[in-house]
């Protein structure tokens, strides 16, 4: 008896196994799906990984119910990288079966009921010709003939007939003489039918139909675009770019990863295209990645501008549907050469995989937070294209401590662009002391003088300005002047936004939301007043300054959906407004051409954030913001409100200083055994009860430390410590290099097996977050 070792989507460990029943003997090979049945009730679709002739001992084994596929679905390459994911990112590999493969094609289902297909193909209703009517060649003449008395009829069929293919001379050949010798009708195509009622009436149809003349059919058309797009070469380069692309390809033939470190506007994206270009032409396929926000319509078109229909986009917004069919199209003979996508596109399936691009390769949101597997796509990538032989170019303007290293050190190649593609002067960056202006009265609400005045002059000269605020809603809180009450979340440990536009206070954890009291709810005052600065807030101040300026708003309030978002900009680049305030999302990736001021409203809460990260990320957004600014024709003005201009990293901001910011950030990170110097793992602890959470925290704390000693700190309260009413404890561990990772992985795994191990602890949710962000 052979047996089938099966990856389930459920957050157990390991594999499991079915035998094989002599019915299903020789369709079960690794990566093909099966239907299996699980405990009692149900029925899952999993992954086979390898066959076995010696089951695991002392369970009852039950046998496969089906097999799915004739061929895998999930390469070999796709399934040693599911196994690293689950091994390194300390999950099950259900976890990451479960995020790789899109639901439509692992149905799941009851005994009773079975398999629920959540999968449709796309079907269309087609008419062709009666085959009939194409096996001799008097046929389609008696057709037409007999229709001699019913004119529309003829008329439509003649038409169709053109349109199907048929050449006019052959159709006035049909309907007239009839053929002549050996002339046979060509194949024909068959016609979408709702082409077919644009130009002929339901009546006809129907009556054709009945004479058994035309048939309807149904056939799969799928949702992909198939129109093919007509091509244009790619741009010149200029010589910075030609420079820093040589070098580039010269570091590839011994190296498998650079980094590209560019400013804002070198023409980054230029560069990826001409190796992009190179990659296909070489029969490789590329991956190429952007952070999900910055994935929008205009790098798409000017992908398809150069790559036509050789470009896919995936991405996880898709329905579902999509997604299934752009997988199953990678696995079939004419695979998309080149997929742009989010954090999500690392999971399809690449079979001549020969680069990878990470484009702002710094981007948090690689990184995914939750649910497991909690992994980072950039490092994930640069494992895929490890297992797949694919060179890696990493990219941006303002490079993650750890990729910058690694340049540094030579692990990686590196290449540069100090200065924009147009050649236009990078933007004047100043500081704006807020401190020493309030302290003289002179800051207007929360605008200072000099900014109000840049937005004025800019507004003048009928040209665009961005106000960066990191924070939506109307005000972070909202305060009692006279006791000091401040509105708090029900279910997580933090004070609630004030939301002017809905008149709710709102919890950014959870969602919870409750209407602005008029009173103090606990001393009765009406002097409840908001406290600090949202883009609602700078939105209506900005509008009571500039009162004839068009003003909009980018925040995830403003823009929830993909097309909410896509209007916004195009509006903006349309000209349509004047004044774009938002958060983080207009960071990225734009390129406008009018945007000549950039006013940032609060460096502070960026730099005081109690992160170890706080200092590089806060350089990177404002760098990357003031980055928006004069891109293309003029020099941009980028003013920083801060109450402390001699900050290092508002000094580091504002000469542009990257290595410096570098150097800083290493120094600090070496002192306090961050990374890159030390591996970071967390661990949390999760329950309903405060006293079962801090009970299970400190059990495994001590159990860790008891390997790990001072590696190892907490159980402590994270900076947020209750969410959706779970009370939440954090372990750290810092982990030196010298280490071996395997053996790491295994201690952590085994303690979180030993904690699990106690009835009392069983209810806690107990994870680790690997290299967390
Ligand atoms: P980055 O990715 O470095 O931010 P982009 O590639 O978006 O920069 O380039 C900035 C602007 O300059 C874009 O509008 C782009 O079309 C233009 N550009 C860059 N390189 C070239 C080139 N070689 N030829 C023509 N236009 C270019
Ligand atoms: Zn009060
Ligand atoms: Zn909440």
């Amino acid at each position: 008896m052979r047996y089938a070792e099966l990856i389930l989507p459920i957050p157990l460990p390991g594999y499991f196994t079915y035998s094989i029943p002599p019915s299903l003997e020789g369709r079960v090979q690794p990566g093909v799906r099966a239907v299996v049945p699980f405990g009692k009730q149900k029925y899952y679709t999993g992954i086979v990984r390898r066959l076995t002739d010696t089951p695991p001992e002392g369970i009852e084994i039950k046998p496969l119910a089906d097999v799915t596929d004739a061929l895998p679905v999930v390469t070999e390459v796709q399934l040693r990288h599911w196994e690293w994911m689950a091994d390194y990112y300390l999950c099950s590999i259900g976890d990451v079966m479960k995020a790789a493969l899109p639901a439509g094609m692992r149905p799941e289902g009851s005994r009773k009921e079975g398999l629920r297909q959540n999968y449709r193909p796309l079907t269309e209703t087609f008419v062709r010709l009666n085959p009939a009517l194409l096996e001799e060649e008097s046929r389609l003449h008696e057709a037409l003939d007999s229709l001699k008395r019913a004119g529309k009829q003829r008329e439509a069929l003649l038409r169709f007939l053109e349109e199907a293919g048929l050449t006019p001379e052959s159709t006035a050949a049909f309907s007239e003489k009839g053929p002549g010798k050996g002339e046979k009708v060509p194949p024909l195509a068959p016609l979408p039918r709702s082409a077919v009622q644009k130009w002929t009436s339901p009546a006809v149809f129907a009556a054709l139909a009945k004479r058994g003349f035309l048939q309807c059919f149904e056939q799969e058309t799928g949702r992909l675009d198939t129109t093919p797009h007509a091509t244009l070469p790619p741009h010149e380069l200029n010589p910075a770019q030609q420079t820093a692309l040589d070098s580039l390809k010269a570091q590839f033939r011994e190296r498998d990863i650079c980094l590209l470190h560019g400013v804002t506007a070198s023409g980054k994206t230029e560069i990826y295209i001409r190796l992009i270009a190179e990659t296909l032409r070489a029969g490789h396929q590329v991956l190429y990645f952007l952070p999900e926000i910055a994935l929008t319509t205009q790098l798409t078109e000017r992908l398809r501008a150069i790559f036509g229909s050789a470009l896919g986009v995936y991405h996880s917004q898709y329905p579902d549907e999509v997604r299934v069919e752009i997988w199953q199209k990678q696995l079939g003979p004419a695979p998309y050469p080149l997929v742009l996508g989010a954090r999500s596109a690392l999971f399809l399936p690449f079979r001549r995989l020969g680069l990878v691009i990470v484009d702002e390769e710094h981007e948090n949101s690689y990184k995914q937070f939750d649910p497991a597997p909690r992994y980072h796509a950039r490092n994930a990538a640069l494992q895929l294209a490890a297992y797949s032989g694919a060179k890696v170019l990493l990219g941006s303007a303002t490079p993650s401590i750890e990729s910058f290293r690694l340049a540094r050190e030579g692990r990686y190649g590196f290449a540069e662009l100090k200065t924009r593609y147009s050649r236009v002067e990078m933007p004047a960056v100043r500081a704006v002391d807020t401190r020493e202006l309030r302290r003289k009265k002179l800051m207007d609400g929360h605008f200072s003088p000099p900014l109000l005045e840049a937005i004025g002059k800019t507004l003048a000269q009928g040209e665009q300005v961005l106000l960066f605020q990191n924070r939506r809603g109307f005000a972070p809180m909202l305060e009692c002047n006279a006791c000091g009450w401040v509105p708090r979340c029900k279910n997580c440990d933090v004070s609630l936004t004030l939301h002017k536009a809905t008149g709710r206070l709102v919890c950014h954890y959870c969602g919870y939301s409750e209407p602005v009291p008029a009173l103090c709810p606990s001393c009765g005052s009406k002097a409840i007043r908001p406290r600090g600065l949202g883009t609602e807030r700078v939105e209506d101040e900005i509008a009571l300054r500039f009162p004839r300026a068009r003003v909009a708003r980018m925040d995830t309030d403003t823009a929830h959906t993909r097309r909410q978002y896509e209007q916004l900009l195009s509006a903006f680049s349309r000209g349509e407004i004047d004044i774009l305030i938002g958060t983080q999302m207009i960071s990225k990736g734009l390129d406008f051409e009018h945007v000549r001021t950039v006013g940032i409203l609060d460096a502070d809460t960026m730099l005081n954030y109690p992160d170890f990260r706080a200092h590089e990320r806060a350089f990177q957004l404002m760098a990357q913001v003031a980055g928006r600014a004069g891109r293309r024709k003029e020099r941009g003005e980028v003013l920083i409100q801060t109450r402390d201009a001699a900050h290092p990293v508002i000094r580091q901001v504002l000469s542009g200083d990257y290595e410096a910011l570098y150097a800083t950030q290493l120094q600090e990170r070496a002192l306090f055994r961050y990374p890159p110097f030390y591996r970071l793992v967390y661990l949390f602890v999760k329950h309903r009860d405060p006293a079962v959470c801090h009970a299970a925290s400190a059990h495994i704390g001590s159990l860790l430390r008891s390997y790990l000693g001072s590696r190892v700190s907490g159980p402590l309260d994270p900076v947020v410590a209750r969410v959706q009413r779970l009370h939440i404890r954090q372990v750290v561990i810092k982990l030196e290099h010298g280490l071996s990772p395997r053996k790491v992985r295994e201690l952590l795994r085994y303690a979180l097996g030993e904690l699990q191990s106690h009835p009392e602890f069983r209810s806690a949710t107990v994870y680790f977050d690997v290299d967390p962000l």
